[in-house]
């Protein structure tokens, strides 16, 4: 007889992302799915790893992670136009920015408190509430351009509301925050003391057509109100480094580091040591835009003459497509028909909705070389 315990995520499958991987391998599918790059990470930061380890930095790092890293982080914040961040007390190197999103809300909020999600939102942010005893209040943002609907927001506010949650530039859509939506979070900052707001920044560098992305850590306010995550396999197209970091002010940081030192203690020592040092160059991650920028552009090219309508991208290394005069299909159906019948895998955006609502979307990862952009999109725009 097998044991059975009650599961704490009931709801929870195995990730879409995995889900679409897994079935695009099977299928021999050109695979826009899950979002990770399909070139090689830089030779001079992989060098840097392997000096590393040879030198002999290969224990423990300290909990909260090397304090040259630390000290590039808030070097490569203050640069882009951020505040002065305290590297002993207010940056934690995390395994990761999803690591870094669960210590968060583990060490935040409390049994029964609300977290408003804005949905489609990315897959880890509601378990993460739920393992808390939190509860999220999933908000859809306005479509066809993703922008928070603040009015919604502020009606859904209660005297639980302890976080929001925001990510911009924003997976799956590609939209990014504006001067009024930053606004706007001040504002309902300012009317409720008790809401701490977590900002999934992981895309901060990837940002086009000379926009500029509005971190929470651009404004003292701001800042002193928000958790800011990061992601280093993003920045530097090394996903499975899994190795980002945490800005809090020192109070939240202080309860972070706490859940940190116990989920993970401390993240790969000779990363730590070679990130340190790749970001004394800023062109390392300032130039990280143009080169996806280009990638977008051809990608959403090939679209011009389809029945695929394209929904803007500003940001990330995504592009959604509506297909809505292409098929009749539910989205899902629709993305399981690509990959078996036509080879080519994406994501249903109704994954990124917690009650799965439709919107005949679906989002294709163009951090791949331009033949296999090519190819995937001359197969769609066959169809
Ligand atoms: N947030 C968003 C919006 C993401 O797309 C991802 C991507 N994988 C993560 C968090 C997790 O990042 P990491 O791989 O650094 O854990
Ligand atoms: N963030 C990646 C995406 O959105 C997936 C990461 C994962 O597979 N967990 O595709």
């Amino acid at each position: 007889m097998s044991i059975k315990i009650q599961s704490k995520l009931p709801k929870v499958g195995t990730t879409i992302f995995t889900v679409m991987s897994q079935m695009a391998m099977e299928h021999n599918a050109i695979n826009l799915s899950q979002g990770f790059p399909d070139f090689p990470v830089s030779e001079k930061l992989i060098d840097l790893v392997y000096q590393n380890m040879q030198i002999g930095h290969n224990q423990y790092a300290p909990m909260p992670g090397l304090p040259q890293l630390r000290e590039a982080i808030a070097h490569k914040i203050r640069h882009t136009g951020g505040i002065k961040v305290n590297i002993d007390a207010e940056i934690t190197v995390t395994a990761g920015a999803t690591e870094a999103i669960f210590s968060s809300v583990l060490a935040t909020v409390q049994q029964g408190e609300e977290v408003i999600v804005l949905e489609p939102a990315y897959d880890c942010y509601i378990p993460a509430i739920e393992m808390a005893g939190g509860k999220a209040i999933p908000i859809g943002l306005n479509l066809p351009d993703f922008s928070p609907d603040w009015q919604k927001v502020k009606a859904h506010i209660t005297d639980k509301t302890r976080m929001i949650m925001i990510n911009y530039p924003h997976n799956p859509s590609g939209a990014i925050l504006t001067e009024n939506d930053i606004k706007e979070l001040k504002e309902i900052l300012e009317e409720n003391p008790q809401i701490i707001i977590l900002s999934d920044e992981v895309y901060e560098h990837i940002i086009f057509d000379g926009k500029t992305h509005l971190s929470v850590l651009k404004d003292e306010f701001l800042a002193s109100r928000s958790i800011a995550v990061s992601s280093f396999g993003k920045t530097f197209h090394a996903t499975g480094w899994k190795i980002g970091y945490v800005v809090a002010p020192e109070g939240i940081m202080k309860e972070i580091r706490k859940v940190h030192q116990y989920n993970c203690f401390s993240v790969h020592t000779p990363s730590q040591y070679a990130m340190a040092e790749y970001l004394q160059d800023e062109q390392n991650y300032l130039g990280v835009s143009a080169m996806y920028e280009s990638k977008r552009s051809f990608f959403q090219n090939a679209f011009k003459d389809s029945k695929f309508k394209v929904i803007p991208s500003y940001g990330t290394y995504f592009q959604v497509l509506d297909y809505s005069e292409v098929s009749d299909m539910g989205d899902m159906e629709f993305a399981q028909y690509l990959i078996k019948e036509k080879g080519v895998a994406s994501i249903p955006v109704s994954a990124f909705y917690s009650n799965k609502e439709d919107h005949k979307l679906l989002r294709f990862c163009f951090a791949k070389g331009e033949e296999t952009l090519q190819k995937a999109s001359e197969i769609l725009c066959k169809i």
